[in-house]
C-alpha cells in the first residue's frame, strides 16, 4: 500500500468494514489560490477541484465528495467568480470522492456534464457498475457528452484535451491545457489517477479461481503509463493533493508565487514511481497465479 497516502490506505481498510469516516483532508478547506491567469484551485486539502476561467463562463473540473459543492463554492465566490457562470463540469475519475458533488452543481448551475467513456455507466449509475464493489454508492448524473481519449473540450477560447488514462477507474481521465504564467506559455497537466485501490489490487491479474478485476485491465495500465510519460507537463496538478504535493506547495506560494506550481521534475518522477509500484505488484501477483 506504498503508493497510497496513509490516511488514504487507512480509510479503504476501513471501508470493508461498517465505519466510513472520510479522511480530515478530503474535507478540510484551504485557502483558495491562482495557478495561472487561467487556472485556479479550488478544491480542498486533498481532493483537489480547478476551475479553468475564459470570457464565455468557466469550466470546473472535479465536483468531489457529496458535501463539498459548498466547499468549491465558497472558493469559487472567494476568487470573485460567479458560482453560475460554471458551464462545463469535468473530472478526474468516477469514485465518489470526485463525482458525488456533481448531482448538486448540476442543478444549481445548469454546467454540462463530459465524461469519458468507461466512467459514463458509473456516473450514471452513482457507482452502481463500477468495478469495484466496496466504493461508496453517490447520486447519479446524466452525462451530456462521451468524450474519447484525446477528444477536446474547448470555451471562451480555452482547449482542454481528455487523455483516457485507465485502470484506476475505466475511464479515468488526465487533463492538459495550456495556460499563460509569467509571460510564459505552460503545459499543464492534470493526473486523474494512477494505481488501483487496495480492495481490488489482489486482482490485477486471474489468479486463484478469480477472473482479473476487469478484461484488460493491464493493458490499461500499461497504456496509462506510456501516456503519461509522454506529455510535455510544466505545472503538475492531479486529482488529489497528495499526487503533487499540493500542501508544501500552498506553503511556499506566499514567499514564491505562482512558480511554485512549476514542476517538471516532480512529474517526472511521480510517474516513474507510480508505474514501478505498479510493475511491482504485477510481478508479485503473476508469481502467486496457479499455472495449472
Ligand atoms: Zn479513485
Amino acid at each position: 500500500m506504498k503508493f497510497l497516502a496513509p490516511a488514504t490506505a487507512l480509510f479503504l481498510a476501513f471501508a470493508s468494514t461498517l465505519c466510513f469516516a472520510l479522511p480530515a483532508d478530503w474535507t478540510t478547506p484551504v485557502e483558495p489560490c491562482k495557478i495561472s491567469d487561467t487556472l485556479y484551485y479550488v478544491g480542498s486539502r486533498d481532493l483537489a477541484a480547478y476551475l479553468v476561467v475564459t470570457p464565455q463562463g468557466n469550466i470546473l473540473i472535479n465536483a468531489n465528495l457529496e458535501s463539498s459543492p459548498p466547499q468549491i463554492r465558497r472558493s469559487v465566490e472567494q476568487l470573485g467568480f460567479r458560482w453560475n457562470d460554471i458551464r462545463i463540469l469535468l473530472n478526474n475519475q468516477a469514485h465518489y470522492d470526485h463525482v458525488a458533488g456533481v448531482a448538486q452543481i448540476f442543478q444549481e448551475t445548469g454546467a454540462k456534464l463530459m465524461v469519458m467513456e468507461g466512467d459514463v455507466d458509473v456516473i450514471e449509475s452513482g457507482g452502481a457498475t463500477d468495478f469495484d464493489p466496496t466504493l461508496p454508492r453517490f447520486p447519479s448524473s446524466h452525462v451530456d457528452r462521451i468524450l474519447k481519449d484525446n477528444d477536446t473540450v474547448t470555451l471562451g477560447g480555452i482547449t482542454l484535451t481528455a487523455h483516457k488514462t485507465p485502470g484506476h477507474s475505466r475511464g479515468c481521465t488526465t487533463w492538459t491545457m495550456q495556460t499563460q504564467a509569467a509571460g510564459r506559455t505552460l503545459n499543464v497537466v492534470i493526473v486523474g489517477g494512477w494505481a488501483m485501490n487496495p480492495s481490488v489490487l489482489m486482482q490485477l491479474v486471474a489468479s486463484h479461481g478469480k477472473p482479473e478485476v476487469y478484461p484488460n485491465i493491464t493493458t490499461d495500465f500499461d497504456h496509462t503509463f506510456a501516456t503519461l510519460k509522454t506529455l510535455p507537463c510544466d505545472i503538475f496538478l492531479g486529482a488529489h493533493g497528495g499526487y503533487f504535493h499540493l500542501l508544501d506547495k500552498l506553503e511556499r506560494l506566499t514567499n514564491e508565487g505562482t512558480s511554485v506550481w512549476i514542476d517538471a521534475s516532480g512529474y517526472r518522477e511521480a510517474v516513474g514511481k507510480a508505474d514501478s509500484t505498479y510493475r511491482k505488484n504485477l510481478e508479485q501477483f503473476r508469481k502467486t497465479e496457479p499455472t495449472n
